[in-house]
């Protein structure tokens, strides 16, 4: 990817998520351009898939877009909203997500940087979104927080270096690799062994 006209390289929403989860499974997708389906990820695109799809609607006077497109200059933000509802002029953003909740603040994160790219767009303060979890068809509110917004947008910056420097972090090797639909590309165990060189140095003796 080329740096966009304001000279930032472009930094898609949803690497952020995967970076918070795990930043070697976001160099594995945004540097490698590799990418495994498993059954979570096919059940996630389908989720998102039913969520973008169908026309604009009004639900008990809140408008309801699907699908849409977002970016932010400032940030040199790209990607698209699953659903933003509309109460009046105020933006609502509603991330779907097959599974139940997880530990930790991917999604959060992924959330918090379409409000910010909503507010950029549309000249209004976006206070809070939703994450919809779509096994137990429930939502959970998020308020986009000072400290919120901070790791956004240090999360962007992080982003964006590891993707100029093509680099591709060690594997965390932890329980986060369990559900992992790269866990064959990254082989997490074996990256975690010492390389063959490095046992060689460490039992022969020094010359
Ligand atoms: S298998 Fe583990 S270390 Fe490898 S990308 Fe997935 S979460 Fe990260």
């Amino acid at each position: 990817m080329e740096p966009d006209e304001t000279g930032l390289l472009p930094v898609p929403v949803s690497a952020l998520e995967h970076y918070i989860y795990c930043p070697r499974q976001c160099a594995l997708i945004h540097v490698e351009q590799v990418f495994e389906e498993n059954i979570w990820t096919l059940r996630g695109r389908r989720v998102h898939d039913k969520a973008h799809d169908g026309p604009t609607e009004t639900q008990n006077g809140v408008r309801v877009e699907r699908g849409l497109p977002l970016w932010s200059e400032r940030l040199g933000l790209t990607g698209m909203a699953d659903v933003v509802e509309f109460d009046g002029d105020v933006p609502f953003p509603v991330e779907y997500k097959h599974g139940k909740r997880k530990e930790g603040l991917f999604n959060d994160v992924q959330l918090c940087a379409q409000a910010l790219c909503l507010e950029e767009m549309l000249g209004v303060e976006v206070g809070r979104g939703a994450i919809y979890h779509h096994s137990s068809r429930r939502r959970r509110v998020v308020e986009f927080t000072p400290e919120l917004r901070a790791l956004t947008e240090k999360t962007v910056a992080d982003v964006r270096e590891m993707l100029t420097k093509q680099e591709v972090p060690p594997p965390v090797n932890d329980e986060r690799c369990e559900e992992c639909s790269l866990w064959d590309a990254c082989l997490p165990e074996r990256e975690h062994l010492p390389k063959q060189e490095e046992l060689y140095t460490a039992i022969l003796p020094s010359p």
